[in-house]
């Protein structure tokens, strides 16, 4: 694994800054498909666009200052730990230069700001929200209501997993991109609502924590899904690829080799996602 990837730079894709899930994980048996929590970076129409904000983002922040970029949009998928951990070590919020906008799903009437600043400030962090010098801007968007960026061909919906939790769908130049993570599939086959969304796309993201003839029944109810329930969805949809992430803390890199065997083997464009991969839709 590279030490420092650079920022994406394409028409439209996907870097994968972060495919681990729950919380980060080192050591050995993690080198190949990498420790870091979900943070994707996302290039599309000439613009930057971060999903979450897990362990990921400090080397996406790093990279965004090898390339003098201070400015950062920032989608969040829901608030869980593993998807906003990275925050405090983003580098583009301790430059006093930094614009950085941050979509929050609410469905509530929580306030965003106040949510995310609980991270900052003792008794779990040394400096509060309110000192960090770059500018940030909060908005809120209720997934499957209006697009959260306008300008872009952007949309969300709600997935089942958190009380509020949203997936993505972009658009741009004839292809599609879906980022479904952190969702639990519903029972028997996907949902129309679902298989609607992920329409004809040319890569869907997707939580595929467990592998069900292996260890779903024990966590059902718990919010993720499966390698096996992605592709059900894939095909449903017509979708080209699956891409597997929110890899599971427990599993070491030899069990990931395992299921990204047994994916390629019922659909060999398909693949478990490691930590820095990148996929082009158009160069
Ligand atoms: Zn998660
Ligand atoms: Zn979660």
């Amino acid at each position: 694994m590279a030490e420092t990837a650079g920022l994406l730079d394409c028409g439209f894709g996907i870097r994968f800054w972060g495919v681990r899930g729950s919380i980060p994980v080192s050591g050995r048996s993690y080198e190949r498909f990498g420790g870091d929590t979900t943070c994707f970076e996302i290039r599309v129409a000439g613009r930057r666009v971060i999903i979450d904000a897990g362990s990921g983002l400090r080397r996406l922040g790093q990279a965004m200052d090898a390339a003098g970029e201070q400015d950062a949009t920032l989608l969040f998928s829901h608030l869980h730990l593993d998807h906003v951990i990275g925050l405090t070590a983003f580098s583009p919020l301790w430059r006093r230069a930094g614009e950085i906008a941050m979509y929050v799903p609410a469905c509530a009437a929580a306030d965003p700001e106040a949510q995310l600043s609980h991270l900052f400030g003792e008794p779990f962090f040394p400096v509060g929200f309110a000192q960090a010098p770059g500018k940030v801007r909060f908005s809120r968007f209720v997934p499957g209501g209006e697009p959260p960026l306008p300008g872009l061909d952007l949309a969300t919906t709600a997935l089942t997993h958190a009380p509020c939790a949203a997936g993505f769908r972009f658009r741009y130049g004839g292809r599609t991109l879906v980022i479904l993570t952190d969702h639990e599939h519903a029972a028997g086959d996907p949902t129309q609502e679902l298989i609607a969304f992920c329409k004809w796309a040319d890569l869907i993201v997707y939580d595929a924590m467990w592998d069900e003839e292996v260890d779903y029944e024990p966590h059902r109810g718990w919010g993720h899904s499966t390698w096996q329930a992605g592709l059900r969805l894939l095909e449903a949809a017509g979708a080209r690829r699956l891409a597997c992430v929110h890899h599971s803390p427990d599993l070491p890199d030899a069990a990931l080799e395992q299921r990204k065997a047994d994916l390629r083997r019922r659909h060999p464009e398909s693949f478990f996602a490691r930590q820095d991969d990148v996929v082009v839709l158009i160069a």
